[in-house]
């Protein structure tokens, strides 16, 4: 019978320079990485064997087990007789990836310092406006954004005035870089970080395997808090505003006919069985025909209900397609006008984006926001290579120069990334190369990426109740939570995680997009 063999591999490269080899070691473990020569020590640090029937038989129930426990999507088919409440399990791969534990720890060790450099960036409208200005005029999303943070500063300034509410609800994304063997973060996600909830039950999932499979060691999964630390990041933000005697609501920022539905129900669930705080859907559409604000009288936020809006977290937002119309924009302004908590303000999704990641990582900008030394020294053990492809930068800055030239040569090494969130929008290869050789001012709106290069796994990956078998890589997500009052930091923690596993041959990994399945780490020492 066939083998199907799941290997994980942890990062464990010893990377120290070669000065003699042998000739033909190239094709046995030798790595060429930033033009020098690597041994290549890859040891299957954990093996998890099963074989065809077994397979089948647990994927089965896997699936059961997801349908049962609220690990699905919403299937918007109109062959169901109401498309609306058909659901099916979340694509997932049925057995944990394998971290290196220490990594992963110090991953969730620093959240709580990207926290917190998200929230002194966004205070920095100025160092916003100004490294953002090139990439605005090539980039009319965040030329849009930039507007509607200038548009409303007079309005935030009357009623903020050090009693603002800030809600973060932060996503940070890696992969485990196999020459470096950290974890380097592929980008900081500010706004509508999704499947929080859901990689909760992941991990629960996993658990469920752990009690059938005696190779996989329950101990080794570790706790994932979102379903708890999101609903009660949201609710103390929404205590703090107050409304709450006047039944005041969080209100859900959607996208019309959203599939990830229930990662977002599970919030709302929380909300209401944790908080007895009720949750109401709105597209930016909808806030725009319904919502009043009362400029005036303070900025209060009410409903056609009557009901006044404690919160707004926001599952849309983050793309273009998300503003068809005025009517968005004018929604997304009259939120920002008001005093809710919002997650995020505008200035919080513009210090999310890739810009101002890319800048962060020029020696001395980041240490402007984050002023202890070995605080910003641990960040930056997470940067990856970032540069500028401002004309400007590329002109003055040799080593952004030779970036570009070595990105022209060796395009596989890196990754050419637009101002956009949401997957699908990165160039890689040909493209790659073509579009630096074309060069230009519309560059200013795209950061060049040193590629990072994970650890490939074989998994066996589930999708619409069929698996299959697939060499595959992965990237973590750590979630933070972070509120603050005015002066007072109420709230700022390591949230929970996320594995996302896609098939080693794509280049994207996003799960809505269809690129990835759901995933959660295994810890091995
Ligand atoms: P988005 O906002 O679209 O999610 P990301 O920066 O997360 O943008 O890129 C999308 C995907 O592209 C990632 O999930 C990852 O699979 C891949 N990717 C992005 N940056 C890198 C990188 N530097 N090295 C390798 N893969 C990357
Ligand atoms: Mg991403």
């Amino acid at each position: 019978m066939r083998r199907h063999v799941v290997v994980g591999r942890t990062a464990q490269l010893r990377t120290d320079k070669i000065s003699h080899y042998p000739a033909g070691l190239w094709s046995h473990g030798l790595l060429n990485f930033r033009n020098k020569p690597y041994i290549l020590w890859q040891q299957a640090t954990h093996r998890m064997e099963i074989d065809g029937k077994s397979a089948g038989s647990l994927v089965e129930d896997a699936v059961v087990w997801a349908n049962q426990h609220g690990l699905v999507v919403a299937l918007k088919d109109p062959k169901f007789i109401n498309p609306d409440v058909a659901i099916i399990h979340a694509p997932l791969s049925l057995m944990p990836v394998p971290y290196p534990r220490g990594r992963f720890e110090l991953a969730q060790q620093v959240m709580p310092l990207f926290n917190r450099l998200v929230d002194a960036v966004a205070t920095d409208e100025a160092y916003l406006e100004s490294t953002l200005g090139p990439a605005a005029l090539y980039d009319t999303f965040t030329g849009r954004l930039l507007k509607t943070l200038q548009a409303t500063r007079a309005a935030r300034a009357l009623h903020e005035a050090g009693r603002e509410v800030v809600l973060g609800v932060h996503r940070s994304d890696y992969m485990l870089d196999e020459p470096s063997g950290k974890f380097l973060q592929v980008e900081l996600n500010t706004i509508a970080s999704s499947f929080g909830c859901l990689s909760a039950l992941m991990t629960r999932l996993h658990l469920y395997m752990a009690s059938r499979l005696p190779s996989l060691e329950p101990s080794r999964l570790p706790a994932n808090p979102t379903l708890e630390h999101i609903p009660d990041a949201i609710a103390a933000a929404a205590n703090a505003v107050g409304f709450r005697e006047e039944g005041g609501v969080v209100v859900m920022v959607v996208q019309p006919g959203e599939r990830n539905a229930y990662d977002q129900q599970w919030i709302q669930l929380g909300l209401w069985e944790r908080h007895r705080l009720r949750t109401v859907r709105m597209t930016l559409g909808d806030i725009a025909a319904t919502a009043k604000l009362d400029e005036a009288g303070g900025g209060t936020v009410t409903l056609k209900t009557g009901e006044p809006v404690c919160v707004f977290y926001f599952r849309a937002g983050y793309t273009p397609t998300d503003y068809p119309s005025e009517a968005e924009w004018a929604a997304r302004e009259l939120i920002e006008r008001s005093n809710a908590a919002k997650c995020p303000t505008v200035a919080y999704q513009l210090a999310g984006t890739k810009k101002i990641q890319q800048d962060l990582a020029r020696p001395g900008v980041l240490e402007k926001f984050i002023c202890d030394h070995r605080d910003a020294a641990l960040l930056r053990e997470f940067f990856a290579g970032l540069w500028s492809l401002d004309p400007n930068d590329v002109a003055t800055d040799p080593g952004v120069a030779a970036a570009v030239a070595d990105a022209i040569a060796r395009p596989e090494a890196y990754v050419l990334k637009p101002q956009r969130e949401g997957g699908g929008n990165n160039l890689y290869g040909e493209e790659l190369r073509d579009t630096l050789i074309t060069g230009g001012e519309r560059l200013s709106a795209y950061i060049l990426m040193q590629r990072i290069l994970p650890p490939a796994n074989r998994s066996v990956l589930v999708r619409n109740g069929q698996w299959s078998e697939s060499e595959t890589l992965s990237e973590l997500g750590i979630y933070g939570t972070f509120v603050r009052h005015g002066n007072n930091v109420l709230l700022n923690e390591q949230s929970g995680h996320l594995v996302r596993t896609k098939t080693s041959t794509s280049n994207e990994g996003g799960v809505a997009a269809g690129f990835a399945v759901l995933d959660s780490p295994y810890l091995v020492d």
